[in-house]
Formats: C-alpha cells, sequence, structure tokens
C-alpha cells in the first residue's frame, strides 16, 4: 500500500529537517512539499474542515515529537478573522480549499503598528511568515459566504508556543498560546 498524502508530507518534511536546513532551505524545498500536499484538496479529514460559528479552528494534524514543527488545518467560517499576532518561529501557510486574506503589519516608531498590502492566498498558494523578517499579521477569510481551509506548518509544536496578541492602534501586547480544537489526531495510515 502507498503511503497517503498526509503520511508522505510527514516523512518527507522530517527527512527534511534531519539535515538541520536553514530558514532559506525550509521556505524552498519544504515550500515545495507543502505546495504538493495542497496541490489536490481530497485528502483531508472532515472531522478536520469543520468551522465553529464562533471562533476560526486550529485541528492539529501532526506534531513532531521533538517539536521541530507541527501541521495544522485552520479551518474559518465566513467573515471570521485572527487578532494581529506573531508566531516566534518559521512558519507556511497554504491554501486548500477557499481564500484567505493576509495582511502584514508594521511596528511604528511611535509603537503602533500599520498594515501593509494584504496577499490574496488561492487553492495551491503557501504563504510564510518568520520572525527574522515578517512574523506579524493578520489573517481573514476572504469569504463573506463560504467555508476557507488553509494547512499551516511551523516550526515548533506551535499550539503549546507562548505568542502574543497586539492592538495596532495602541501597540498594546498580549500574551496567548492558541492550543488546538481537537483532543485527537488523525489517523496518517489510514488518510488518503
Ligand atoms: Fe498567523
Amino acid at each position: 500500500m502507498t503511503d497517503g498524502k498526509l503520511l508522505s508530507f510527514v516523512k518527507s518534511f522530517t527527512q527534511l529537517l534531519e539535515k538541520n536546513p536553514s530558514e532559506e532551505i525550509i521556505f524552498t524545498k519544504g515550500k515545495v512539499l507543502l505546495e504538493n500536499l495542497i496541490s489536490v484538496d481530497d485528502w483531508l479529514p472532515e472531522e478536520f474542515t469543520k468551522p465553529h460559528p464562533q471562533y476560526y479552528q486550529q485541528y492539529l494534524l501532526y506534531a513532531d515529537p521533538f517539536d521541530r514543527f507541527s501541521v495544522v488545518s485552520f479551518v474559518w467560517a465566513p467573515g471570521q478573522k485572527t487578532p494581529v499576532h506573531n508566531h516566534t518561529v518559521w512558519g507556511m501557510v497554504g491554501q486548500l480549499r477557499g481564500e484567505e486574506k493576509g495582511t502584514p503589519y508594521h511596528e511604528q516608531p511611535d509603537g503602533s503598528y500599520k498594515p501593509g498590502t494584504p496577499i490574496i492566498s488561492y487553492p495551491g498558494h503557501v504563504d510564510t511568515v518568520s520572525p527574522n523578517t515578517h512574523d506579524i499579521h493578520e489573517v481573514a477569510n476572504n469569504h463573506t459566504d463560504q467555508i476557507s481551509i488553509s494547512i499551516h506548518v511551523y516550526g515548533a509544536n506551535i499550539g503549546k508556543v507562548q505568542r502574543l496578541v497586539y492592538d495596532p492602534a495602541s501597540g498594546l501586547e498580549k500574551g496567548f498560546i492558541s492550543g488546538y480544537a481537537n483532543k485527537l489526531v488523525p489517523n496518517l495510515w489510514a488518510t488518503p
């Protein structure tokens, strides 16, 4: 039996990280692996596609036992968006279904944060974040009438990471730990 797409991605990504790659390599070779995973929307189990009426959902699909990376399905009901937030580790956002609008925020001399040019992600597109270059953003479902789903890969077990949300006008920061919506992860050996 051949490996399913998610298992195949996890294996290839683990092999890539075993070489201790630079962020540049992760954002090139690793990005291609994620592009392959999201190129056809036929593998994400239904349990990890369910929106919540109030909150965007973060379902853990896989976490490396050494916290070197994690794979998360983000599910957005129509109109949902994140606060302005950071990640503290490298991240890649692969659009699987629908459209998302990502807006980078830049710190100003007075401590406030101003939005940069938004990017619309279409299925198959991979966006990146990094504390070295562009770590603070806001993400929104670009649809007001349908669900959007993206597959995120981060350089840590992102649900455990202490991070910050920002009030852009005042620059005020607040700590948060995102956790995950699910208690059970998919069986990689039974996922198409
Ligand atoms: Fe983010």
